[in-house]
C-alpha cells in the first residue's frame, strides 16, 4: 500500500515538497487555510492588472528546473523563463542612475565611469564571493546537519573557515568598492534575506553575486506561474490540494506524528505530516504539548531572531514608463540610518525601495497600456509593539514612498496615472499565512540561527513530523526553499 503523506500549507515549501513526494510513490493531501494557494508566493488580480503578492526576483534558475526533473517531467512543459536584461537599474536620490547589465563590457562600462579603482574592486569582490558561493553550495545548502557530528566534522568546520562569513556584508563589500552608490546598491541587495547588510554576516553578498553570475530571469504570467506549474503537476500525479482549510493540531500518538484535526474538528490520518507553515507558528500553535516542541518552547522562540518585514505599495498605471527596468532599486538619503530603522523598530522617513515592474516585458500581466508596479519597503516586524499598523502608518509610509519616486526622472506625474492602489503590511503576512511575527522570511539568518543552528527539517522530539520552508534550513527564498523541499524529501524516503 502506498504511503501517505499530509502537508499543512501550500506555500513554495509544501507544494515542491508534495510533487517530490508524489513522484516517489506517496500519496500526498494538502491542506491550506487560505482560499488560494502559494502561500507568501500568491497573486493579486485586480483587472486589468495582475501583481506578483510577494517574490519576483529569481535566482538560481536551475533550482527551479530541478524540481520538474526530480518529479522526471520536462519543465519546459510548465514554464517560459524570460531572462532579464539589465539584472537592476539602480536610481539615486541624487537623479544618478545605472544599470547593471549581464554583459560584462557594458557592465564594466559603467564601473569604470564611476572609478577604475572600484570596477576592480568589484570584479575582486565577485571573485572571492563566487568562491564563497561554491563551498556554501556543496557543504551547506545542500545537505542536512541532524547531529552534532554532521555539522562538527573537521571537513565541515574547515569549510565554515573557507566561507569567511565572520565580517558584515558591508564590511565585506567596503573592503573591495569604495564609492558609496555602489556599496549601497550591493548593501541593498543583501537584505533580501531579511537580515541587515550592516550586521548580518558576509555570507548574504552571495545575492548580488549570484544576481550578477548566474543572470536574474522572469516567468511569464509572473512568479505566481511557478505555483501554477506546480498545482498542475501535482493534479496530474494524483495528489490533492484543499483550500479553506484551517489545520489547528498537529496529532501524535505515542511520540508519533499521526495526523492532524482542523479547526472544524475534522481528523485526517497520515504516515507522515509536514508542516510548511511557519516553524515558530508551527511549534507555538500547532504542537500543543510542550513536551513534543523539542528545544522550540515558548521561552526559546521568544529569544530567537526574526527578520524585518515589508510594507509592499502596488500600482496599477495607465501609462507606460520606460525609465523602469523589471528590477530596480531606489537608493535614497541617509541609507543606513533608514534601514537600520527596519531592525531597531522605527519606520523609514526617507525609505530605500525596491522596485518590481514585470509589465516592462511581461505583457500577460496587463490588459491595458500601462504598468503594474509593486514598491517593496522595508520595515519592522511585529515584535516590535511600539509601530502601531493602522491607515495613518500606510498613509505615512505610501506619502513617503511617492515622494521619493517622483524624484526618478521621467516618473514626477506617477502619481496622476495610478488607477489601482493597494497596501501589504506586516499585519496581512501575519493575518494571512501565519507568518510569525508578521516577518517577511522568518526566522533571521544569523550565524547562530544557519545550518547545523537553524531548526532541523526532521523533528527530534516527534516521530514522522518533519517540516519545510523559510525558517528551516537551508533558509529563506524561493529557490533556498526549493533545496528544502529537496533535503525533506531525502530525509522521508531515508
Ligand atoms: C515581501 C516579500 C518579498 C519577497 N521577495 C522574494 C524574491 O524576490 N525572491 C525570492 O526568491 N523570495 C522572495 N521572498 C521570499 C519568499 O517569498 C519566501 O521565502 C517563500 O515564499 C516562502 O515559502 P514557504 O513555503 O516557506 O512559506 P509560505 O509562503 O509562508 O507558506 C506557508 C503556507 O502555510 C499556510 N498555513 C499556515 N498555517 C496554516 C494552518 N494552520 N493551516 C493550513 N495552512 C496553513 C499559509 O497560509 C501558507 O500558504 C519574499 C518574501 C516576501 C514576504
Amino acid at each position: 500500500m502506498k504511503k501517505s503523506a499530509i502537508i499543512i500549507g501550500s506555500g513554495i515549501g509544501g507544494l515542491s515538497t508534495a510533487l517530490r513526494l508524489l513522484s516517489k510513490g506517496f500519496d500526498v493531501k494538502v491542506y491550506e487555510k487560505q482560499n488560494t494557494i502559494g502561500g507568501k508566493t500568491n497573486q493579486l488580480v485586480n483587472e486589468p492588472f495582475t501583481f506578483d503578492l510577494t517574490a519576483s526576483i529569481l535566482m538560481n534558475k536551475e533550482i527551479y528546473k530541478e524540481v520538474f526533473s526530480y518529479a522526471n517531467l520536462d519543465y519546459k512543459d510548465y514554464l517560459e523563463f524570460m531572462k532579464v536584461d539589465p539584472t537592476y537599474r539602480c536610481f539615486y536620490h541624487d537623479g544618478i542612475h545605472y544599470d547593471f547589465t549581464r554583459d560584462i563590457v557594458s557592465l564594466i562600462k559603467t564601473l569604470e565611469s564611476v572609478s577604475v579603482k572600484d570596477s576592480i574592486g568589484y570584479i575582486k569582490l565577485l571573485s572571492e564571493v563566487y568562491e564563497r558561493y561554491i563551498i556554501a553550495n556543496d557543504h551547506f545548502l545542500q545537505k542536512t546537519f541532524k547531529n552534532p557530528v554532521d555539522f562538527f566534522k573537521p571537513s565541515s568546520i574547515m569549510s565554515a573557515f573557507k566561507t569567511k562569513t565572520f565580517s558584515t556584508s558591508y564590511e565585506l563589500i567596503s573592503k573591495y568598492v569604495k564609492d558609496e552608490k555602489l556599496q549601497n546598491f550591493l548593501c541593498y541587495q543583501a537584505l533580501y534575506v531579511g537580515i541587515s547588510p550592516f550586521e548580518g554576516p558576509s555570507i548574504y553578498t552571495l545575492v548580488p553575486v549570484i544576481s550578477q553570475l548566474y543572470g536574474l530571469w522572469h516567468l511569464k504570467g509572473g512568479m505566481y506561474s511557478y505555483v501554477k506549474a506546480l498545482e498542475k503537476a501535482i493534479h496530474n500525479f494524483g495528489g490533492t490540494i484543499t483550500t479553506n482549510y484551517n489545520v489547528d493540531e498537529i496529532l501524535i500518538s505515542d511520540g508519533k506524528a499521526v495526523g492532524i484535526k482542523s479547526k472544524d474538528n475534522e481528523i485526517v490520518l497520515g504516515d507522515v505530516i509536514i508542516s510548511n507553515a511557519d516553524f515558530p507558528y508551527t511549534m507555538d500553535s500547532l504542537i500543543k504539548s510542550d513536551n513534543h516542541k523539542g528545544k522550540y518552547t515558548a521561552n526559546k522562540l521568544e529569544n530567537m531572531k526574526y527578520s524585518c518585514s515589508t510594507f509592499i505599495i502596488y500600482l496599477g498605471l495607465k501609462k507606460k514608463y520606460p525609465q523602469l527596468s523589471v528590477h530596480n532599486l531606489y537608493i535614497n538619503i541617509n541609507f543606513k540610518e533608514n534601514i537600520d530603522f527596519a531592525f531597531t523598530g522605527i519606520l523609514p522617513t526617507a525609505p530605500s525601495f525596491y522596485l518590481y515592474c514585470p509589465t516592462r516585458i511581461d505583457n500577460s500581466m496587463i490588459n491595458i497600456n500601462g504598468e503594474c508596479l509593486s514598491i517593496v519597503v522595508r520595515v519592522p516586524n511585529l515584535f516590535f509593539n511600539n509601530v502601531i499598523w493602522n491607515e495613518n502608518t500606510d498613509r505615512f509610509l505610501r506619502n513617503n514612498t511617492i515622494s521619493a519616486l517622483k524624484n526618478i526622472q521621467g516618473l514626477e506625474d506617477i502619481e496622476e496615472n495610478i488607477v489601482y492602489e493597494s497596501y501589504l503590511t506586516p499585519h496581512d503576512l501575519k493575518v494571512d499565512f501565519n507568518s510569525y511575527g508578521g516577518t517577511a522570511f522568518g526566522l533571521s539568518p544569523t550565524l547562530n540561527q544557519t545550518n547545523y543552528f537553524r531548526p532541523h527539517l526532521k523533528s527530534n522530539a516527534v516521530k514522522n513530523l518533519y517540516f519545510v520552508g523559510s525558517s528551516v534550513h537551508p533558509g529563506p527564498g524561493v529557490s533556498i526553499v526549493l533545496l528544502s523541499s529537496k533535503l525533506v524529501t531525502q530525509e522521508i524516503m531515508k
